[in-house]
């Protein structure tokens, strides 16, 4: 049995990111199911970070991560939000949520949209406008999960791979945790299992927050020949409809922003999506995809308020929450780390969260109870 400070289920950003912060101040073992970290939803993102987000505490959650999300994690990429036939209102909107956190945000007209996104169709199916945020930011999954193993290998702490959590008990203070190889005792647990932190709450007999993961579908398709497309903008509809964003020179990625429930699993691509995701491009623009490059589908897990949830359970000592991150994981990490370091260790709530409005009561799981 090895006693540790906190003990961290799930290797996704939500549990490598918190863990690195926790590794400051006592020892952290992660516990990851899979062989490597990243494997679900972290590592299947289309990893763009904008403020196209309804929720304000998302948007606030988002500026606080901004400043954090540094190179090589982060780089800044503009992006351009496209009004289709019927979508006015819907601009209207995303700037407006736009405007409080990055004011900069410009509109443009259809024309001046399509001198960025050149195949963008105008006309029936067409644009009619659009808004800049040339302070977008570009992800890279993988930069960042390798940025916060590297930082918690370094604080002395380590991560456990191919170790599923198959049994939690509450006794004398302590969680004890088995998975098959080991057990461990630790004050705090934290729940960072993505779709499947509601299953790690059964396992520890806690009350399950109701998660609700929903799969969505990607494709990559290669450009025609000597179109160079790196240096478009990530190019999101406002309403209904799709995005796609350069993957290098001659390769976009399109999703066309699904939404099916899923139990908890290694989710894979239906075929009617994958044809949606085409079919909407191609309505769009002027491409064609007759072949694919690749596909793929992850689980984007929503509380049943669609926000997030990180914090103490309200009946489970010890039982530590940071779930529920929907389609935000990965550009809301920083900030959420931030709360989850200051909420599981009793440490000043961090003034980069004062700063945007945000506090423990919108994060924390007793709005469920
Ligand atoms: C198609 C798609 C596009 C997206 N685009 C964006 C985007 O552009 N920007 C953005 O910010 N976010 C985006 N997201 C959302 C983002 O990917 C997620 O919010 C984020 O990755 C969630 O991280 P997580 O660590 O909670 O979950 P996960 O990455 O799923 O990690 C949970 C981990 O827990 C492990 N686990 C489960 N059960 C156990 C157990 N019993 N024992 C041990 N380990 C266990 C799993 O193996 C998994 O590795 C997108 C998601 C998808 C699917």
């Amino acid at each position: 049995m090895q006693t540790v400070d906190y003990f961290v289920i799930g290797a996704g950003i939500a549990g490598l990111s918190a863990a690195a912060r926790l590794a400051q101040h006592g020892r952290v073992v992660v516990c990851e199911a899979e062989g490597s970290p990243g494997v679900h939803a972290s590592g299947r993102s289309a990893a763009f970070a904008h403020f196209d987000m309804d929720a304000p505490l998302v948007r606030a959650l988002t500026a606080a991560s901004l400043p954090l999300l540094e190179e090589p994690g982060a780089r800044r990429h503009p992006a351009l939000f496209i009004a289709l036939e019927g979508q006015e209102s819907d601009l209207d909107r995303v700037e407006a949520g736009y405007r409080e956190w990055q004011p900069d945000v410009r509109r443009l007209s259809s024309d001046e949209a399509r001198s960025l996104v050149p195949v963008l169709r105008d006309g029936e199916n067409g644009i009619i406008g659009a808004l800049l945020d040339e302070a977008g930011r570009k992800l890279d999954a993988h930069a960042l999960l390798e940025g916060h193993r590297h930082a918690l290998l370094a604080a002395g702490s380590e991560i456990a791979t191919q170790s599923p959590v198959t049994s939690l008990r509450h006794e004398a203070a302590h969680w004890i945790v088995d998975t098959p190889g080991n057990s461990y005792s630790a004050k705090v647990v934290v729940n960072a299992a993505g779709a499947w932190a509601d299953e790690i709450a059964r396992l520890a007999g806690v009350a399950l927050l109701g998660l609700i993961p929903l799969r969505r579908t990607v494709i990559t398709f290669d450009v025609p020949d000597g179109m160079d497309v790196s240096a478009w903008p990530f190019t999101k509809t406002v309403g209904p409809g799709f995005y796609i964003e350069p993957e290098g020179r001659g390769r976009l990625l399109a999703c066309p922003m699904d939404e099916h429930p899923s139990d908890p699993c290694d989710a894979q691509p239906e075929e009617e999506d994958i044809a949606l995701a085409a079919w909407r491009v191609e309505q769009a623009t002027t491409l064609a995809i007759p072949r694919l490059a690749s596909k793929w589908a992850g689980l984007r897990t929503f509380t049943p308020e669609r926000l997030p949830v990180c914090g103490f359970d309200p009946q489970a000592p010890g039982f530590f929450w940071l779930a529920g991150q929907g389609g935000f994981g990965l550009q809301t990490s920083p900030a959420m780390a931030l709360a989850a370091e200051a909420l599981a260790t009793g440490a000043k709530w961090p003034e980069e969260l004062q700063a945007v409005g945000v506090t423990p009561d919108q994060l924390s799981p007793s709005r469920f109870a």
